[in-house]
C-alpha cells in the first residue's frame, strides 16, 4: 500500500478523496493555488504545498509544480480527482516517470478514451453499440453531406477533443450542416487546439445513462450499475439519480455484461464510466471517461461500495476480492450538484459564505468543502457542494432531497438550490419519463 498519496485537485473532491486514505491510514498532501490557501482540503491534509498563482493553468494545471510537491513531500502516488489534469495522459506518463503511481487507468487507456473518434472505434470493434454517424473525423463536406442524408437530420457535429459540453453543434437540415461544422471547429480550436470533429445522428428524445465500471489490474472486472443523469442543462448534469427510473435490472444487467467483457478485452484497469444514451429500448455508447466521475457518491450509496477506497486498492495492485455476484444494488440515490450561480440566469456568483449549515439525518450525505466565512473564488468551478440522498425507494428518496434542500443553509451568495427543489416538485420530473432536452426547457419555461 502507499506511504503518502498527493492530491492533485481541489474542492469537495480532493476531500472526498482525503476521506478515503484517512480511512486507510494513507497520509496526504493537499496542492493548492494562492487563491486556495484558506480553503478546507488544505486544512484537513497532513501536508500541503502551494502550486502557483490563481490561475488553473498556473496552478491545478502546473505539471512541474505536482510533481515537484510530491518528490518534496516523499508522496508515492498521486490521484487526480476530476477534471484539471485527471484526463491527460502525459501528466499520467511523467507521475509514471517519476516513479509514482498515478491512480487511474494507463495512459495509453487515457489516451484512446481522450479521442472520441479512437474510443468509439475500439468499443465498435469490442461490440459496444454506438450511435449511427461517421466513422472518423469528417474531411469533407460533399462527403458530410451525403452522410448526413444517409443517417437523417438532425445531425450532431461533435469535437473529436470534446469534453464539458463544448464544441457541439446540432444541424436540422443540410442547409445547416455547413455552419454546424464551422462552428463547432472554431470553438473546438479555441477550447482544446483540436479541430477535428465528426458527426452523429441528434437523437431527439434520450435518455443519457452511464456505468460505472471498475478493474483490477489482474484481469477482474465489475460493474456497479448505471446512472442517470438525463437533467443536463448546456449538455452540464445538474442532478443525477441511481439506478435510473427508465431501466430493469435485466437491461442493467446486461448492459453491465457487455461493457465488463469489453473492458475485460481492453485490459481496462481503474475506475471507469461508460457514457450512453438510451432510446426507444436501445443504448448507444458515446464516450468513456477514464477518471472517477463528480456523480460517482449516487453509485456509492446504492452499492455501498467506497470508490475512491477501491481505486486506490487497485492502484496498489490489489484485487478486487468480489465477484459481480456480490455486487448489490439497494434503494435509489439522487444527487443535486449545488452551483454559486444565480438560479435564473446561472451566472456565477463568487463571494463570502456568511453562514453555512450542512443537512443532515438518515440517508443524507453532503460532500462539500464550504464553510461559514469561505471566500467563494472566481477563478474555478461554480460547483460548492454535492447534496446526496439515500432512500429504499424513489418517491421516499424524492422526499428525503427535498427535506434536507430545506434544511441546507448558505448565506452570502446565491446558489442553485431553488432550482432543485423546483425540479423536484414538477410531475415530469417525479414520474421519471424525462429525457435530456426536459431540463433546458423547464428552465426556459419557468421564467
Ligand atoms: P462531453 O464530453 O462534451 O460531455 P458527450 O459526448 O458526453 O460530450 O455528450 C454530452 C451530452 O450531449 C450528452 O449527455 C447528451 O445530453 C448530449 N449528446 C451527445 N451526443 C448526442 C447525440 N448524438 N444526440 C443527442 N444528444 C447528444
Amino acid at each position: 500500500m502507499f506511504q503518502k498519496i498527493l492530491i492533485a485537485n481541489r474542492g469537495e473532491i480532493a476531500l472526498r478523496i482525503q476521506r478515503a486514505c484517512c480511512e486507510l491510514g494513507i497520509p496526504t498532501v493537499a496542492v493548492h493555488s494562492t487563491a486556495d490557501a484558506e480553503a478546507m482540503h488544505v486544512r484537513l491534509a497532513d501536508e500541503s504545498v502551494c502550486i502557483g498563482p490563481p490561475a488553473a493553468k498556473d496552478s491545478y494545471l502546473n505539471i512541474p509544480a505536482i510533481l515537484s510537491a510530491a518528490t518534496i513531500t516523499g508522496a508515492d502516488a498521486i490521484h487526480p480527482g476530476y477534471g484539471f489534469l485527471s484526463e491527460n495522459a502525459r501528466f499520467a506518463e511523467m507521475v509514471e516517470a517519476h516513479g509514482l503511481t498515478f491512480i487511474g487507468p494507463s495512459s495509453a487507456h487515457i489516451r484512446m478514451m481522450g479521442d472520441k473518434i479512437e474510443a468509439k472505434t475500439a468499443m465498435a470493434s469490442l461490440g459496444v453499440p454506438l450511435v449511427p454517424g461517421s466513422h472518423g473525423a469528417i474531411e469533407d463536406i460533399l462527403e458530410a453531406k451525403s452522410l448526413a442524408e444517409k443517417i437523417g437530420y438532425p445531425v450532431l457535429i461533435k469535437a473529436t477533443a470534446g469534453g464539458g459540453g463544448r464544441g457541439m453543434k446540432v444541424a436540422l437540415n443540410e442547409g445547416g450542416l455547413e455552419d454546424a461544422i464551422r462552428l463547432a471547429r472554431t470553438e473546438s480550436r479555441a477550447a482544446f487546439g483540436n479541430d477535428a470533429v465528426y458527426m452523429e445522428k441528434y437523437l431527439e428524445r434520450p435518455r443519457h445513462i452511464e456505468l460505472q465500471i471498475m478493474a483490477d489490474a489482474h484481469g477482474n472486472v465489475v460493474h456497479f450499475g448505471e446512472r442517470d443523469c438525463s437533467l443536463q442543462r448546456r449538455h452540464q448534469k445538474l442532478l443525477e439519480e441511481a439506478g435510473s427510473p427508465a431501466l430493469t435490472a435485466a437491461q442493467r444487467d446486461a448492459l453491465g455484461a457487455t461493457a465488463t467483457a469489453a473492458l475485460a478485452k481492453l485490459g481496462y484497469r481503474n475506475a471507469g464510466t461508460l457514457e450512453f444514451l438510451y432510446q426507444d429500448g436501445q443504448f448507444a455508447f458515446i464516450e468513456m471517461n477514464t477518471r472517477l466521475q463528480v456523480e460517482h457518491p449516487v453509485t456509492e450509496m446504492v452499492c455501498g461500495i467506497d470508490l475512491v477506497r477501491e481505486q486506490i486498492r487497485i492502484a496498489a495492485g490489489q484485487k478486487l476480492g468480489y465477484t459481480q455476484a456480490d455486487v448489490k444494488f439497494s434503494g435509489h440515490a439522487i444527487e443535486c450538484r449545488i452551483n454559486a450561480e444565480d438560479p435564473d440566469t446561472f451566472m456565477p456568483t463568487p463571494g463570502r459564505v456568511t453562514a453555512f449549515h450542512a443537512s443532515g439525518g438518515l440517508g443524507v450525505r453532503v460532500d462539500s468543502a464550504l464553510y461559514a466565512g469561505y471566500m467563494v473564488p472566481p477563478f474555478y468551478d461554480s460547483m460548492i457542494a454535492k447534496l446526496i440522498v439515500h432512500a429504499p425507494t424513489r418517491p421516499e428518496a424524492i422526499a428525503r432531497m427535498r427535506r434536507a434542500i430545506e434544511e441546507f443553509v448558505v448565506m452570502g451568495i446565491q446558489t442553485t438550490l431553488p432550482l432543485h427543489l423546483r425540479i423536484l416538485d414538477d410531475p415530469t420530473f417525479q414520474s421519471g419519463e424525462y429525457t435530456i432536452h426536459w431540463l433546458e426547457r423547464f428552465v426556459g419555461a419557468g421564467h
